[in-house]
């Protein structure tokens, strides 16, 4: 079994005409194969690169990754004088991606990376997430090695991101007891000795995943006597500093394998990321930023494992005579599994080329003016990307739960059990919509592009698309949701309420995101019908009962909804 090549959605993205862009791009005109041997020396010789890491990264998730899952469950990470200890399945799955060179991925060559482009990365994510999304965390927390490569000095690039190339691995340290969705109030205490021109940290921050790892990315207070965001700054703190430890493993509900820590800074030296005050402003927002995108992967990577996991039950279960798959009840459910899928990983897939290109000029920005045009471009990509990617976050996560929850339907008893995988799957997709900013934080970030009608421009431009003559109904009918979703931004508007706004903005944010989805798959399924129609339909009317049942709540809305409860 392969988890890339068994599952040819994904092969489909590699193909978008945007991608020929990112990567020569990425490749700087693919002038890099003059320095590197390795390196490719058109498109179809990178992409033959990234399909070659990707059937590797397939064939270890099904044979080694996806088997260990239920060996770390049990097993656990545990806490030893203040360290993590890995389960051994965990330190197996470790080495063996260090080994393929699967660190570093996206970090330049001259570092020891591969240089992949930001959507690779994604797809390399969107499988081994589908093995083992706790995995998948140790793993994808390389991605914390990008605000280093952004912000950092070249000092500290050339110091740190060989290493994380090389494996070691990395957190992101930020919430705290009293500053969760609210990181304006961290406390941790950042304090400079001038005599040593060294920077301290002390306090205590929690829910840090991979807390005990080997560079710590830590958010602080520098600024005595401040108290929002503009009084806090990044800073790197090494473990092997000695003055880091973890003082407890969160026992949670699920992702067992992904260390969940409490962690003290006792007096830690610590060096500063880029300027002072700037570290929530704009180094943790694209911290946050990139690190929500790969919750999305997960997401979406926990979604197909759920689908996988219903269909093949479904198929082999029987009851009343004949295989549980053949009843409509059930193969409703499977098939509405694998519409919301599809439609998500459309999402994804485009708010990361929007993301890769945006990145894409920043980085040319550092080496060149950009021209007028180029900026102008840029400064699209960049909203682009701002707008989508709490949208796929925060309906990406969800879309899991909603799998999953579906999934354990499936199976009946036998889901509730934990020798069934989906029982793991429905834990580990709970987490998905409360980190990295819960879904309700997401609608906070979303909300500002569904009142400017940036995502009714959005949704025109998607659907200015030409698309053949058999998916034209279907088209039309997309085209009424959107109608639709405008008028409820023009009705929540017309009440002229912030609260009322704050109230109703879930259900803008969920008309949004299915519209866009809906828009989005139309879009793949004009590339590839084939592929994509049997979703697109099923989808289509999944999204139609949505809106039209959010248009009804928001046409029935009085202010009294505000004062139903007791505060
Ligand atoms: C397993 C796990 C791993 C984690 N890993 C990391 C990590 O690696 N690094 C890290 O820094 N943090 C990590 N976290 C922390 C995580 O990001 C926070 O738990 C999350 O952001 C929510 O914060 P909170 O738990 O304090 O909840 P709260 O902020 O107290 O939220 C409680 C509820 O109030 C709602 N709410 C709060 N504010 C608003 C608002 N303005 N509008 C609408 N609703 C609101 C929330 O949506 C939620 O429903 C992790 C957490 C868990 C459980």
């Amino acid at each position: 079994m392969n988890y890339y090549t068994d599952n040819r959605v994904l092969r489909h993205y590699l193909k978008h005409p945007l991608m020929q862009r990112i990567v020569r791009m990425q490749e700087r005109d693919y002038t890099q194969s003059a320095q590197y041997n390795y390196a490719p020396v058109d498109f179809n010789e990178a992409v033959e690169g990234y399909e070659q890491v990707l059937e590797l990264v397939g064939e270890l998730c099904a044979d080694v990754i996806a088997p260990n899952a239920m060996a770390i469950e049990t097993d656990g990470p545990t806490l030893k004088d203040g360290r993590v200890i890995y389960a051994p399945a965990t330190e197996q799955n470790l080495d063996l991606f260090r080994k393929a060179g699967l660190m570093g991925i996206s970090m330049p060559r001259e570092y020891g990376g591969l240089n992949f482009p930001r959507t690779i990365f994604i797809l390399i994510e969107d499988v081994v997430s589908r093995a083992d999304a706790a995995f998948g965390n140790l793993w994808g927390l390389q991605d914390c090695a990008e605000t280093i490569l952004a912000f950092g000095s070249k000092e500290q690039c050339d110091r740190y991101i060989p290493r994380i190339c090389s494996g070691e691995t990395m957190s992101m340290d930020l919430t705290e007891p009293d500053a969760g969705s609210d990181l304006q109030s961290v406390r941790l205490k950042a304090t400079f000795n001038e005599e040593e021109g060294r920077w301290y940290l002390d306090g205590v921050k929690r829910f840090i995943t991979n807390g005990d790892s080997d560079v710590h990315l830590v958010l602080a207070r520098s600024e005595e006597g401040s108290v929002d965001g503009r009084g806090l700054s990044l800073f790197i703190v090494e473990k092997n500093c000695g003055a880091v430890h973890t003082r407890r493993i969160e026992d949670k509900m699920g992702i067992h394998g992904s260390p969940t820590c409490e962690i003290v800074f006792n007096h830690a030296p610590a060096e500063l990321i880029g300027s002072r005050r700037m570290g929530l402003i704009k180094y943790v927002m694209a911290l946050m930023n990139g690190a929500r995108l790969g919750i999305a992967t997960q997401s979406v990577g926990i979604a197909q494992a759920t689908y996988n996991e219903a269909l093949e039950y479904a198929r082999s279960r029987k009851q009343f005579g004949k295989a549980i798959i053949n009843f409509p009840a059930v193969y409703d459910l499977v098939g509405t599994m694998k519409a919301r899928l599809d439609a998500a990983r459309s999402l994804l897939y485009e708010t990361s080329r929007n993301v890769d290109m945006s990145g894409q000029f920043t980085e040319l920005a550092r080496e060149r003016t950009l021209t007028p045009e180029e900026r102008a471009e840029s400064k699209i990509f960049a909203k682009k990307a701002d707008a989508l990617t709490p949208i796929v976050k925060g309906i990406g996560s969800e879309i899991a739960n909603l799998n999953a929850y579906d999934c354990v339907q499936v199976h009946g008893g036998s889901g509730y059990m934990r020798d069934y995988v989906c029982e793991r799957l429905y834990r580990d997709a709970r987490i998905t919509s409360i980190y990295e900013g819960t879904t309700q934080l997401q609608v906070v970030a979303a909300i500002r592009y569904a009142t400017s009608g940036f995502y009714g421009q959005l949704l025109d431009e998607y659907l200015a698309v030409e698309v053949p003559e058999t998916l034209m109904p279907l088209k039309a009918r997309i085209e009424k949701m959107v109608l639709s979703y405008k008028e409820a931004v023009a009705k929540v508007q017309s009440l002229g309420c912030q609260e009322s706004l704050d109230f109703l903005s879930r259900r803008l944010y969920d008309m949004a995101a299915y519209s866009i989805m809906a828009a989005l798959l139309l879009a793949d399924s004009a590339a590839d019908e084939e592929l994509f129609a049997s979703s697109l339909a099923r989808f289509v009317a999944l999204a139609e009962a949505l809106i039209a049942g959010h248009a009804a709540y928001i046409s029935g809305y009085t202010p009294d909804f505000l004062s139903n409860y007791e505060k």
